[in-house]
């Protein structure tokens, strides 16, 4: 994102993470420099869509994709206006798309749920939370709460195993009433599963077809964020279809070299932090507290100073470690 100036759909900043069990205060903890920006994600795609128009993409807006042949030489994709032919294909449909499907990848399965609502939050908890995000652990088998504060909203939100999925509505009204926002008029909700890659024997493309983002399961199984692996695997792709003759291969290859090592490490972070947090919450939470090494680390990470794979590698037998745990040999 680094050369991409989002001032103009910007909602401010986090620098703060305040910690939380059960909605209980633990902690707080400040990063010298900002550490994630905000955005509404309906006026950031709309400005990254007239970014690409501006470039000379021609947008064709509210035209889902309804199925797509490969031809000899081209894919035939069905849309309700009419049939498009296209040499490539750089699907960005999401964590539920059907391309992978109708192109036969078998890519990453689902992995977690997540579940959001944007409310428009009094005054005082809008102070409270100015620059500052809400992380509430403790929920099992793992999964957070989170509160990222926007302009005039807060978008709240929880993340667990999919088989809690069922539950994840009544989980974030707790979480609200939590909050002492169970009267906050909710202005949108949101939520899908995350699918999470863990190998590079799961496909991220076939022929000139290459899946982007959450469609390839390139999502922090840490965090589950993905925007910002969206958009690096999309500068990835752009690079192999303009640049190489076996795009899909020169693909795989980048997004294995680029942005797998960072997730597995993330999935490493994440067995040892859920495990910690949901067996010895006490001693997890004062630990947490004490060692800011840790919060220094993850803040780098988070401001793309460094990355979990580096801040890994000064762990002895770090190697070890993380092919064990994220299972990735
Ligand atoms: C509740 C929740 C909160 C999250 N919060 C964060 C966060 O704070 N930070 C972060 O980094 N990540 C967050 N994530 C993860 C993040 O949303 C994804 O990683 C990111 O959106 C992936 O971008 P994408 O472009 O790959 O897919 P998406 O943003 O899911 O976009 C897919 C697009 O494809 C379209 N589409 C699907 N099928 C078709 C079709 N047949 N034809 C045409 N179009 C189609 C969809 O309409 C959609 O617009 C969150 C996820 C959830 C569920």
């Amino acid at each position: 994102m680094d050369d991409l100036d989002i001032a103009p759909v910007s909602e401010g900043h986090v620098d703060t993470i305040d910690v939380s069990r059960f909605g209980q205060p633990q902690f707080r903890k400040k990063s010298e420099r900002p550490l994630a920006w905000m955005v509404m994600r309906d006026r950031f795609d709309q400005f990254l869509t007239d970014l690409a128009a501006e470039s000379g993409a021609s947008v064709a807006d509210s035209t889902p994709v309804q199925s797509i042949f490969e031809t000899d030489d081209c894919y035939e994709i069905e849309t309700p206006t009419g049939t498009v032919r296209a040499r490539h294909i750089l699907a960005a449909d999401g964590a539920t798309g059907p391309t992978a499907r109708w192109l036969g990848i078998a890519s990453a399965p689902t992995r977690s749920a997540a579940y959001e609502v944007e409310v428009a939050a009094p005054r005082d908890a809008l102070d409270h939370w100015h620059q500052a995000a809400n992380v509430d652990v403790g929920y099992r088998p793992w999964g957070y709460g989170w509160v990222f504060p926007k302009a005039g909203t807060l978008s709240i939100g929880v993340v667990t195993a999919p088989a809690r999925g069922r539950a994840i509505r009544k989980q974030t009204d707790r979480y609200l009433s939590r909050l002492g926002l169970d009267d906050a008029e909710v202005i949108k909700v949101q939520g899908h599963p995350i699918r999470y890659r863990r190998s590079v024997a799961e496909p991220v493309a076939r022929g000139r077809a290459l899946l982007l983002g959450d469609a390839a399961g390139l999502a922090d199984e840490f965090t589950a964020e993905g925007i910002a692996y969206a958009v690096h695997s999309a500068n990835l792709a752009a690079d192999a279809v303009l640049n190489s003759d076996d795009p899909s291969a020169t693909y795989a290859d980048a997004v294995n070299q680029h942005i797998q090592p960072e997730l597995n490490a993330a999935r490493t972070i994440s067995r040892i932090y859920y495990w910690c947090v949901t067996t010895w919450p006490w001693l997890a939470l004062k630990t947490s507290k004490y060692i800011n090494y840790l919060w220094r680390a993850f803040f780098r990470a988070m401001r793309g100073d460094s990355t979990y794979a580096h801040e890994l590698s000064f762990l002895p037998f770090n190697g070890v470690l993380i092919r064990t745990l994220s299972g990735n040999a």
